[in-house]
């Protein structure tokens, strides 16, 4: 990528210190920008997220945000499998792909940053905008200013809120149950049919996959390594939604529980469902996942992503349901189309318009096939239950269309459905 020259260099300022904050701010530091992040938590951020998909775009924006790429970046596995109810294989297929983990990317990118630029506890509470540049405070009365600003903070964005307040998230209908197991605690008759593949369970209507990630100190040995899984499963808007999101204690987390409040009742209550409809090898994980947590699943879907001299990028832009396993890499490209567009236009309006046209009708585009994938999960199994050619068709189709990079199939020509709203 092009460095600037001393006199284009632009003040910028990133907002959320994320994965996609940090591949906004380490690529657009790197071009020769003076770059400082806003990130409202405090401490560590390491608890944060779980197993991630990679593809090879990823690999991309990581090098362009000055990440060595090697095999130290996940597990690699070399295919799929689906497993019935009753553990038998229903289905298998040849996919390579390497699977990482939040913390691991949040690590590497992090270490590329310069901290005396990533500034913690600075929650952005207003953004304004005129002729000659932005200006942000934050709650804790600090002010900043720059010439452009790109805000990755987010699903519940608080730019996208000032900015075009009547894009929301929508919730899909179901949440994800997810968590890590380690390797370790797990019987070698689970870790022979199942461990090493990126695997499948579909009861009707409902979808539990996992895949194995490194153990602690990204360890990827033998024994040391755990397993991912995201279990989704139905929950109505009203009343299961809100109890899923309170606490032991009656707490209530509308916007998310935290994984350490999620109440013991409903851990006992997943667990006894994982026994009676998945298989026995998931029902073992779920049984040896320590703190096993749960997250809402929600579609955002933006209509405009450029305002003036404010970007949307991650998930402050888009959402689409995890499905398509693209959020990290959907932030990882937008990082570098903002970044090319900037180092060809300046820091100006027009860079950013630029990235707005280029990537719109793609973030769209994930939206739909996220919902695409979403409304075959919840339609599979409910015509013709149990009838095994049924299953084994959603077998291959899931395995076949889960968590592929958009851009592979749009270039095979295969096509994206069109978005439901
Ligand atoms: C169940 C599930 C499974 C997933 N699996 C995958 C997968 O396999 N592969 C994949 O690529 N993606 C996956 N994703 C999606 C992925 O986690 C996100 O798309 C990705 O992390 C991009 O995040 P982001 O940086 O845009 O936003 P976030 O990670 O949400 O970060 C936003 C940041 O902004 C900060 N912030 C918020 N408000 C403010 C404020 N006012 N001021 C300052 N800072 C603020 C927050 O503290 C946070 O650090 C999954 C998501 C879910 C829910």
């Amino acid at each position: 990528m092009p460095r600037v020259h001393k006199r284009d260099m632009a003040k910028i300022l990133v907002i959320g210190g994320s994965l996609g904050g940090l591949f906004a701010a380490n690529i657009l530091l790197r071009q020769g920008h003076e770059v400082t992040l806003l990130e409202k938590a405090m401490g560590s951020m390491d608890g944060r997220g779980a197993g991630i998909v990679t593809h090879d775009a990823l690999a991309d924006a990581l090098r362009a945000a000055g990440v060595t790429v090697d095999e130290s970046l996940g597990v690699p596995v070399t295919g799929r499998v689906t497993l019935g109810a009753d553990g038998e294989r229903l289905g298998e297929m040849v996919l390579p792909q390497v699977l990482t983990s939040w913390s691991r990317l949040y690590h590497m990118l992090k270490e590329s940053f310069p901290n005396e630029r990533y500034l913690q506890g600075k929650t952005v509470k207003t953004v304004t905008q005129d002729d000659n540049g932005v200006q942000v405070s934050c709650e804790d009365g600090s002010k900043h200013e720059a010439e452009l600003l790109i805000a990755s903070d987010g699903i519940r964005s608080v730019v996208r809120a000032q900015v075009a307040p009547n894009i929301q998230p929508e919730y899909a209908g179901y949440i994800a149950w997810r968590g890590v197991c380690d390797e370790s605690h797990l019987s070698k008759h689970t870790l022979d049919t199942l461990f090493n593949y990126f695997g499948f369970c579909l009861p009707n209507g409902e979808q539990m996959l996992g895949y194995p990630v490194a153990g602690p100190g990204n360890n990827t040995q033998v024994g040391q390594r755990r397993y991912n899984f995201v279990w989704y499963r139905p929950a109505s808007e009203d009343q299961e939604l809100i109890d899923l999101l309170t606490d032991a204690d009656g707490n209530y987390f509308p916007f998310g529980i935290p994984p350490l409040k999620v109440s013991w009742k409903h851990i006992a209550k997943m667990r006894e469902a994982a026994r009676a409809i998945l298989a026995p090898q998931y029902a073992e994980i779920l049984e040896k996942t320590a703190t096993p947590f749960l997250q809402p699943i929600y579609d955002v879907r933006s209509e405009q992503i450029v305002f003036g001299r404010i970007a949307l990028m991650g998930d402050a832009a888009f959402v689409g349901r995890p499905h398509v396993g693209m959020g990290v890499t959907k932030a990882g490209d937008e990082a570098l189309v903002i970044a090319r567009h900037i180092s060809a236009l300046g820091a100006t309006p027009e860079a950013l318009a630029a990235y707005g046209r280029e990537r719109l009708a793609l973030g769209q585009q994930v939206v739909a096939r996220a919902q695409y994938l979403g409304r075959y999960m919840q339609a599979q199994g409910l015509k013709g239950n149990g009838d095994s050619s049924n299953l084994k068709r959603n077998a291959t189709t899931v395995m076949s269309e889960t968590a592929i990079d958009i851009s592979t199939l749009l270039a095979q020509g295969k096509a994206v459905p069109e978005a439901t709203h």
